[in-house]
């Protein structure tokens, strides 16, 4: 018997779980009526720095392109992004020149260089949050030419007979008008050659260096790390992408106006996530920050979101769930086996009678019941009458939970859960709404 072939085939596959990154970046391409230019954005190489991937999730989620093209990857380093770390696996930024086969980014740099270089890519933006304040001058340690805060940088003046090849004109084009409507007068933008063919060597490895070496304009935009805020961070990236738009003619809407409250509005909602084995659409803008008894297939963790930078990341005994780098919540996992069967329930909801798809939300006023159903059991996390296992035909109403089960901060929802034997068949949530928040 020959063995080689099997053992050649493990290792193969081996080999790609063990050097290839967890969570995928998305690409969202939005395409205007009309042919025009294309602007790439690529928010989040370097996972501890919101203001690169918040940016362009709203970008994202609530522009409409009319006129040329916006493609938009929001979340390149993802890992690094659901651990807030620069890069779990190196610095991504300086992988550009050469990586090895092994790397853990290999194959999320080699993929995004060639979107870079695909023919209809006309200009390239990479975000970042960057240290202090950059200026020419030195003034102080958070103020100097070392910093990288509120400036666009390029790596060289220009790139002779390229389209949009003018990077320093551009650059001080578009801070102009960023500049026109700052927050505060320290947050001004400024132009930052970093002369990398000459004086960077670090930089020479880079995303941006990588494209013009190439000649496709490439700029980093570089919101301050000193701004705390997340919401003036994005900001200052919306208005400076917007700047870049209008400068290649590329036509947009969105439906805000572009001011910090807005943002900071905009930034409150967290998307939806669906995990499809428990039927379950989860809320979480209003998710509470930990949930017992949540039901998980210790197999397989599959799910889905609205929002590109969710995450559900196993974490000892717990799973995270992450919206970018913030902890959203914690699910402590109740591990059972799924069974299928069950697609729709009878309850009664303020005395009225009707049938719900598994997985819904309900509107609760006064009181709820779950009908009985013949083999399966009910159980309403939260609530507990001794005695009793299947909680079927019990009309309960808020006051009978258990605040703390609830999955929802203001602690209004809660889970009913159907099983048949031990195996769970999904549950719908139940959210009472008659009292004030
Ligand atoms: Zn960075």
């Amino acid at each position: 018997m020959n063995l080689k072939p099997l053992i050649v085939s493990f290792c193969v596959l081996f080999s790609t779980v063990a050097f290839s990154a967890n969570l995928h970046y998305s690409l969202v391409k939005k395409e205007g009526k009309n042919n025009g230019s294309t602007l790439l954005i690529i928010g989040g190489i370097h996972g501890d720095e919101p203001g690169g991937y918040f940016a362009p999730l709203l970008l994202t989620k609530y522009y409409t392109i009319e006129n040329g093209n916006v493609w938009i990857v929001p979340n390149l380093n993802f890992d690094s992004i659901a651990k807030n770390v620069r890069g779990t696996y190196g610095d991504m930024n300086r992988k550009f020149a050469k990586i090895e086969t092994k790397d853990k980014d290999f194959q999320i740099v080699s993929d995004i260089k060639k979107l870079i270089l695909t023919s209809k890519v006309d200009l390239t933006l990479n975000l970042h949050d960057g240290q202090g304040f950059y200026r020419e001058k030195n003034i102080n340690k958070n103020f100097n030419p070392k910093a990288w805060g509120q400036a666009t940088i390029i790596d060289q003046q220009q790139i002779p007979n390229a389209k949009y090849g003018n990077l320093a004109e551009i650059a001080k084009k578009v801070n102009k008008e960023t500049n026109i409507d700052l927050l505060e007068d320290v947050h001004e933008f400024n132009v930052k050659d970093t002369n990398t063919k000459k004086q960077d060597k670090a930089m020479q490895q880079s995303l941006t260096y990588f494209s013009i070496t190439n000649n496709k304009p490439a700029f980093a935009i570089e919101t301050s790390k000193n701004i705390t805020n997340l919401s003036q961070k994005v900001f200052y990236q919306l208005k400076t992408i917007e700047e870049f738009m209008n400068l290649m003619n590329i036509k947009f809407s969105r439906p805000f106006e572009l001011t910090q409250k807005n943002i900071d509005t905009l930034l409150d909602d967290y998307g939806m996530l669906e995990i499809p084995t428990t039927k379950i659409t989860l809320n979480l803008s209003t998710l509470k920050s930990s949930i017992a008894y949540f039901p998980m297939n210790k197999d397989k963790l599959v799910y889905s979101s609205d929002n590109p930078l969710v995450s559900v990341i196993q974490d000892k005994d717990t799973y995270k769930i992450m919206n970018g780098n913030i902890l959203v919540s914690r699910l402590k996992p109740e591990y059972s086996d799924f069974d299928n069967s069950l697609d729709n329930v009878n309850v009664v909801i303020d005395g009225k009678k009707t049938v719900v798809k598994i997985g819904t939300l309900i509107s609760v006023k006064h009181d709820f019941m779950a009908e009985d159903i013949k083999g399966y059991r009910i159980n309403l996390i939260g609530f507990s009458k001794t005695g009793i296992t299947n909680e079927s035909g019990i009309k309960v109403a808020h006051k009978d939970f258990v605040k703390t089960y609830a999955i929802d901060k203001h602690e209004h929802t809660f889970m009913v859960q159907f099983y048949k034997d031990k195996r769970f068949c999904g549950m719908i949530n139940i959210k009472f709404d008659n009292e004030k928040k």
